[in-house]
């Protein structure tokens, strides 16, 4: 899934873990920065835990502060993107990161996946470990992107790791697994209102989504663990891993999810 937008030419080789190219992004390149400007970025959840975190807000803080909704192409699923600012120059009319700053990225060590990924972008159709050949990446190859012209060399693979994008990866996996399959239901299938925010809750809000499992009747409809609920209490990952799970039992009705006895639920 490509989560980067712009009027740029994605070259159409198809890539894989070992393919290599050539390739050094640094202060000292003349396109230094440009790259944060005039582009769409969907978050993924672990985006947001690592954002959220850096700037030390709440998960609710951080949605109205920096992100803006939009629906995802052929799921009718709701995405947040970061929310880009005016740039103020004479010579041209052009939105930038809020992070981006004349020195770089303000959140470097906590950017975004695509950032992470660029100049590669990422059509997997999953990122779980089982899922080997499924993934392909492309390169998002921008006409003021010089960093091609640098002879370092790599390995998609290699790039990955560097990067840290495999990380974030494994943790998105479910949630990138839910998004790719919700694309290929027929279109008539529609979700639910209610399951749509239930959506966005576990993938970007997960201050509110613990507020639910531990505060609305959450725990009395569904069968959990006592030692999971221990450690989604204190552990955001783990949460989210439970909110993943818990959202393919809803839209797929897999994941071992337990309803209590006597428990109704409706359908997606
Ligand atoms: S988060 Fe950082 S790397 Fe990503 S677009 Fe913004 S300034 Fe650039
Ligand atoms: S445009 Fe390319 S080389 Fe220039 S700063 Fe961005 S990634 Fe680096």
């Amino acid at each position: 899934m490509n989560t980067k937008d712009k009027m740029a030419s994605v070259e159409p080789v198809r890539l894989g873990p070992e393919s290599t190219f050539k390739f050094k992004c640094h202060p000292g390149v003349a396109c230094f920065t440009e790259c944060c400007r005039d582009i769409n970025i969907i978050l993924t959840p672990y985006d947001i835990i690592r954002l959220k975190n850096r700037l030390d807000l709440s998960s609710e803080e951080f949605l109205a502060l920096y992100t803006e909704p939009q629906m995802l192409e052929k799921t009718g699923l709701p995405v947040v993107t970061l929310k880009f600012l005016n740039e103020n120059r004479k010579d041209a009319e052009r939105k930038m990161c809020p992070f981006v700053r004349e020195n770089g990225c303000l959140v470097y060590d906590d950017r975004p996946t695509t950032c992470r990924y660029y100049p590669l972008g990422v059509a997997s159709l999953s990122h779980k470990e089982d899922a080997d050949g499924d993934e392909f990446y492309f390169f998002v190859h921008e006409p003021h992107c010089l960093g091609f012209k640098e002879n370092k060399l790599w390995t998609v693979r290699e790039w990955r790791k560097d990067q840290g994008v495999d990380i974030h990866d494994e943790i998105n996996a479910e949630w990138t697994d839910l998004v790719v399959r919700k694309r290929s239901f027929p279109p008539n299938m529609q979700l639910t209102e209610q399951t749509k925010q239930m959506f966005f809750m576990v993938s970007y809000n997960l201050d509110k989504f613990s507020e639910f499992v531990f505060g609305s009747t959450f725990l009395q409809r569904y069968e959990v663990d006592a030692a999971i609920l221990e450690e989604i209490k204190n552990d955001e990952i783990a949460l989210l891993k439970f909110g993943l799970k818990w959202l393919k039992w809803l839209l797929f009705k897999e994941g071992g999810f337990k309803l209590k006895a006597d428990t109704q639920i409706a359908t997606p």
